[in-house]
């Protein structure tokens, strides 16, 4: 039987977009239980909402070009298209020009829909009754097929039932569920975290690391305070968590230091998508219809372990996170800051809809707040003062009101279990810790491991999907080392792996890493270098980068700088993206984005038209020939780690060298006579690291340049020494 998912791969070349690749799944089969929904709002060459409902595993999907309305009298016509993998229902980003469907795409609506007869039958016989519920669309809905025939594909009606619901000119906000970003925003390359951050700074931030701390907690009073300067919001008497996001990476914690991340993966979701370095305070709650937060529900939430009931869960009866406070953002520590500045930085950053959210406030109206509060039925007001920093334990300067009547049993409790994962013992246990790894520094293999979980959330990018070679080295920097490619069979099973065929044909099994742990556990192998494959597992003849290897030897560093800034020039003279990092040795390396746009060979080639271009340029510094004996004091300009089974040293892997050096990323305004590559150690890096925020090097993995124009004109270049103009427009 044909996979329902071909057509969409058929599509799509998972080397060029960053849409996901998942495979069916399988989920419970009462034809009538909840399932998942999605709406995808998606500016390819015309606007259109994707209407996705998962079935039997996949999304089926219908084009909405007007998008679905409120209003029972609208009939969205609705153009039945290939299934989608289930991962779909989170992808939101750019889908690079060039590939199908090029364009802009945010999650506008997710959530669960329930049929309301067999879905299989509805949808053969071509009338699908259902009810939606997610965070826009709710209430009963129809899908009718139509006779017409949308130039071969298949028409069908989306519309809205008379309910409680129903209304013309009812109005629906338009941003995305996830990230809070409109369409526009998102395709324009918004940057909240930016705008806020300088905001910060203006406002007197100062750069420090905020780690994971005691939360500020409130003092009981009786009534609102007397006088202005008091800010009220609303108690929602969930469970206290603080949630940051670093490197692209999410994690809940409660108050209490239990990891709550995998219980509640649509929250972690949305903070993913949340500003580099944002770490925020809130109270976890799950909403009942009404929009009440319910304590019953969060516990059963809190309480299931096993995966699927988790993500089940998590469209089923959603968590939001109300988002009160920001303690720091983009390596700024935001806490001296005045609550009502640091919340409205919080406003900028965070949406106002979804699983992760704002929680507002009123200043000075609290008695007010207080009525309507208690109307609701919620539980009471937490009072702030609002020029007061933000400081760990309990204070005079928040206070709880409880509305009359709210039940003291549902208070603020801990979680009612410590979630699975941290009852479980650690998944790496470091062995040998205190022995010596680098003897001059007196750096243990302990330091190691603790460098690699340090730098993870910056270092994991480079080595998702990616097949790695190890370097070991068990008795530190002056014992014996081994290259390890191979995957041993005592590996444990939490750790994937990919076979890669080698030069002389035996296929290995090669480790892929996809956390922090598996970063440990590799490391407490003894490793201290860990090179990286240019291309990815599943297109392996797809690198993701071009580089050129300025290796100096006898030659002087100031000679690399030059000619990596002359590389860099030539870059920018033919159309080419270019991006520094130290190897961590003597040299640098220079590295340009492919975009899965070229096979292996080619990306050697145009390697070698680089190195070759700027050799030609500076015959006395520069020379492609690898022999030692015939560089003549010059610094070789390697283009051949480029091209099937060839690594790098991954950006952030440290060194067999004394000073235990690492290789960094760079911006090219570091790359001037000031720079000491030996500056960078696992020492120094990851505080670099976090006061930069966002890694300089990472646009190599998202950025899809015009190669053959650029080939083109490096050609011309070494033709007859001067590129030729760009093309001009007909
Ligand atoms: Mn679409």
């Amino acid at each position: 039987m044909a996979d329902r998912l071909d057509r969409y791969r058929e599509k799509r070349d998972p080397g060029r977009t960053p849409e996901p690749f998942g495979g069916a799944h399988v989920r419970p089969d009462d034809p009538l239980a909840p399932r998942l929904f999605v709406v995808q709002k998606h500016a390819a060459r015309r606007l259109h909402w994707d209407f996705r409902l998962e079935l039997d595993g996949t999304l089926r999907s219908w084009a909405v070009p007007k998008g679905p309305s409120y209003d029972p009298a609208d009939k969205r016509m609705a153009v039945e298209v290939e299934d989608h993998p289930i991962e779909y229902a989170d992808f939101e980003g750019l889908i690079p020009a060039g590939n199908y469907g090029a364009g802009a795409v945010i999650v506008w609506d997710r959530g669960a829909w329930t049929p309301r007869s067999d879905p299989r039958e509805g949808l053969a016989r071509g009338k699908l009754v259902f009810e939606l519920a997610g965070q826009k669309l709710r209430g009963e809905w129809t899908l009718v097929r139509t006779r017409r025939d949308q130039g071969g594909k298949q028409g069908w009606l989306l519309i809205k039932h008379r309910d409680a619901y129903a209304g013309p000119g009812r109005e629906v906000p338009e941003e995305s569920v996830l990230s809070g970003l409109l369409l526009e925003q998102l395709a324009a390359g918004e940057d909240r975290a930016a705008r806020a951050a300088g905001e910060a700074r203006r406002l007197g931030a100062r750069a420090r690391h905020v780690g994971w701390g005691r939360p500020m907690a409130a003092t009981d009073a009786a009534g609102p305070p007397a006088g202005a300067g008091w800010l009220f919001e609303p108690r929602y008497d969930g469970y206290r968590v603080l949630a940051r996001q670093g490197g692209g990476r999410a994690e809940l914690r409660y108050a209490g230091g239990g990891d709550a991340t995998p219980i509640f993966p649509e929250v972690a979701r949305a903070l993913e998508k949340l500003d580099d370095g944002a770490l925020v305070d809130g109270e976890l709650v799950v909403l009942d219809p009404d929009g009440r937060p319910s304590a019953a529900a969060l516990r059963d939430r809190a309480a299931l372990a096993r995966r699927a009931d988790v993500e089940r869960a998590s469209f089923e009866r959603p968590a939001t996170l109300f988002a009160f406070d920001l303690l720091a953002l983009g390596g700024l520590d935001l806490r001296p800051l005045p609550l009502r500045d640091r919340k409205r930085l919080l406003a900028m950053v965070v949406p106002r809809l979804g699983a992760l959210r704002y929680a507002d406030h009123v200043e000075g109206r609290g008695e007010e707040l207080l009525r309507e509060v208690e109307a609701r039925g919620l539980p009471g007001v937490v009072v702030k003062r609002a020029d007061s920093p933000y400081a760990a334990g309990r204070s005079p300067d928040w206070r709880t009101i409880r509305a009359a009547g709210a039940r003291r049993s549902e208070g603020s409790a801990p979680p009612p279990r410590v979630p699975s994962r941290a009852a479980e013992p650690p998944r790496v246990e470091v062995t040998n810790a205190e022995k010596v790894f680098f003897p001059g520094d007196g750096i243990t293999k302990g330091d190691v491991v603790v460098y690699y979980r340090e730098i993870a959330p910056f270092m994991l990018p480079w080595l998702k999907d990616r097949p790695i070679v190890l370097t070991r080295f068990p008795d530190g920097i002056e014992g014996k080392s081994f290259y390890q490619k191979d995957a041993p069979d005592w590996r444990p099973a939490w750790l994937r792996t990919v076979k890669l065929r080698n030069e002389d044909g035996r296929d290995l099994d090669h480790f892929l890493v996809d956390d922090e742990d598996g970063l440990a556990w590799i490391a407490n192998l003894g490793v201290i270098p860990i090179h990286v494959h240019a291309s990815r597992a599943g297109a392996l003849d797809r690198p993701d980068w071009c580089v050129v290897d300025l290796d100096p030897k006898e030659a002087p560093f100031r000679d690399v700088v030059r000619l990596a800034r002359a590389l860099h020039e030539l870059c920018e003279e033919v159309g080419l993206p270019s991006y520094p990092k130290t190897t961590g040795q003597q040299g640098l390396h220079v590295l340009v984005p492919l975009g899965g746009q070229l096979t292996n060979a080619q990306a050697r080639t145009l390697g070698e038209l680089l190195a070759r271009a700027v050799e030609r340029e500076h015959p006395q510094l520069a020379t492609t020939t690898r022999a030692i004996g015939a560089r003549g004091g010059r610094v070789y300009l390697d283009f051949m780690q480029n091209g099937a089974g060839k690594t790098i040293a991954a950006p952030y892997a440290v060194r067999p060298r004394p000073g235990a050096p690492v290789s960094t990323p760079l911006r090219w305004s570091e790359v001037d006579g000031r720079l000491d590559p030996a500056r960078f150690t696992i020492r120094t890096v990851p505080a670099r690291a976090r006061r930069l925020r966002v890694d300089p090097l990472l646009p190599v993995l998202s950025l899809a340049p015009d190669l053959l124009a650029a080939v083109a004109r490096l050609r011309g270049l070494l033709r007859t020494g001067a590129a030729p103009a760009a093309p001009r427009g007909r």
